[in-house]
């Protein structure tokens, strides 16, 4: 892999982003997520500037207002961005930055930084992910509605992306997620 990629990771809420995450960013050190500001309310165990930046409706407005996001889009109710300055400066050292973001995003990730990698995460099977976000037990009923509707969008752009892998068998999509990030053969 080059050095200063930037790496878009979308997929399905509950597909198991996050899980693959922590395992590939604990195996792979020069690796680097990019750390998202949001105004949703921290769930149990969510600590500020480690998860997200939690932050009000205002000071998120402020920041699209600023130019201080890269990106910035609305999932079920509540506003997401990833801060423009710190992935920028990663990116100029030659670090790798991953953006753990939903669709919008992601598209307009495409059009700033077309030589971004795009992976997209997909369930192995339907019913999988209702089952998987209720499993961790974190999310509403009215939440969990959203976030199925907001799935079957973003299932249907999986093929917008440079590559898609099946999170069935977790161990086999961290690979497959390792191929695709370190093959010799990607652009
Ligand atoms: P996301 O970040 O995409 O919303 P999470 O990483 O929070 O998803 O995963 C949602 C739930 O699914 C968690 O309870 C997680 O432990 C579980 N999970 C993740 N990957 C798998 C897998 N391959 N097989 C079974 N359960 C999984
Ligand atoms: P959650 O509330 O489950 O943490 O995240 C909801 C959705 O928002 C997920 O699909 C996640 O990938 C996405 N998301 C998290 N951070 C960002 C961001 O900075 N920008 C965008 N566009 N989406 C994000």
């Amino acid at each position: 892999m080059q050095t200063g990629r930037l790496i878009v990771l979308t997929g399905p809420s509950g597909v198991g982003k996050g899980t693959l995450l922590r395992s590939l960013l604990a195996r792979h050190p020069e690796l680097h997520l990019s750390i998202s500001v949001t105004t949703r309310p921290p769930r149990p165990g969510e600590v500020h500037a480690r998860d997200y930046y939690f932050v009000d409706h205002s000071r998120f407005r402020e920041m699209v207002e600023n130019g201080e996001l890269l990106e910035w889009a609305e999932f079920a109710l509540n506003c997401y961005g990833t801060p423009r300055e710190p992935v920028e400066n990663m990116i100029r050292e030659g670090k790798s930055v991953i953006l753990e973001i939903e669709l919008a995003g992601a598209r307009q990730v495409r059009e700033t930084f077309p030589d971004a990698l795009q992976v997209f995460i997909l369930p192995p099977r339907e019913g999988e992910l209702e089952r998987r976000i209720r499993s961790r037990g974190q999310d509403s009923e009215a939440a969990i509605a959203r976030r199925l509707q907001r799935a079957k969008e973003e299932i249907a752009a999986a093929q917008e992306f440079d590559i898609q892998i099946v999170n069935d068998d977790l161990d086999t999509a961290l690979h497959d997620i390792e191929a695709a990030l370190f093959s010799p053969l990607q652009p």
